[in-house]
């Protein structure tokens, strides 16, 4: 079978996941190249906002817009699942949601969500202008120079992660622009981490190269892990770790 290297990396990776075996993976990929995951490990987030004020410091993220935000849900004793989002998360949360009634109420957790930088992107299908693409080491870009802020891409994104930047935002060349989160790109190229993960006190988001063997997201790889909604066929490279 022959495989170009992202069908090669792609198919390591969902070993990985499915079998939680990695062994395989590392023995053939040179240690050179790159390609960037990023896991949400949901058992140690505390829904404290900072990964969200940070995105929008870091990224010029005006009011009102979000290239990353955090969700409460909350499991009731009869098994239903509230959801809230005050601010998005960026202010954190109150110990209950408001109006519950909390001798009810069995359990509940935080998911912080982002661009999942699909493998399969629709975003990246239905730009007219080929202003979004994918970098060879995985992140889906918007070339803002190229971008006629037809929102196409805004619809396309099943998972909400895009955004036409206002006219009176801060960043002037994304004015009328689609803007979304990179993972933080700008910073990854420096050989920093994304400033959500950077910031995270708890390390419930963790960033690297899925080519490394030693480093932390590839470590998270031997767990079980979820993508978000698969069923959408967009095959998100960010994912989930729920215990
Ligand atoms: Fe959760 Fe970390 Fe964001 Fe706080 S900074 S809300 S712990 S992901
Ligand atoms: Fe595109 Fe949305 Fe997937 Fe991000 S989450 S790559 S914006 S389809």
């Amino acid at each position: 079978m022959n495989l170009n290297r992202r069908e090669f990396i792609k198919l390591g990776l969902k070993a990985a996941v499915v079998a939680g075996g990695i062994a395989a993976v590392s023995a053939s990929l040179s240690p050179k190249e790159k390609y960037w995951g990023f896991v949400v490990d949901l058992t140690r987030c505390i829904g404290c906002g900072k990964c969200v004020q940070a995105c929008r410091t870091e990224n010029k993220v005006p009011e009102g817009f979000y290239r990353t935000w955090v969700e409460r849900y909350t499991v009731t004793e009869e098994g239903q699942v509230l959801v809230d989002s005050p601010k998005m998360g960026e202010e954190g949360y109150t110990p209950y949601p408001p109006e519950t009634d909390i001798s009810k109420i069995k359990g509940g957790y935080f998911v912080p969500k982002l661009c999942n930088q699909c493998e399969n992107a629709p975003c990246v299908a239905v730009c007219p202008v080929g202003a979004t693409y994918m970098t060879d080491d995985g992140v889906v870009l918007v070339d803002y120079e190229k971008c006629i802020g037809c929102g196409y891409c805004v619809s396309a994104c099943p998972y909400g992660a895009r955004y036409l930047y206002p006219e009176d935002g801060e960043s002037e060349y994304m004015r009328g622009k689609v803007d979304k989160c990179t993972w933080c790109y700008h910073r990854v190229v420096r050989g920093l981490e994304p400033a959500c993960v950077y910031v995270c006190p708890t390390k419930a988001r963790v960033f690297g190269n899925v080519l490394d063997p030693n480093s932390d997201v590839r470590k998270y790889y031997r767990l079980k892990l979820k993508q978000p909604r698969p069923k959408t066929g967009a095959d998100p490279k960010l994912y989930y770790y729920t215990g």
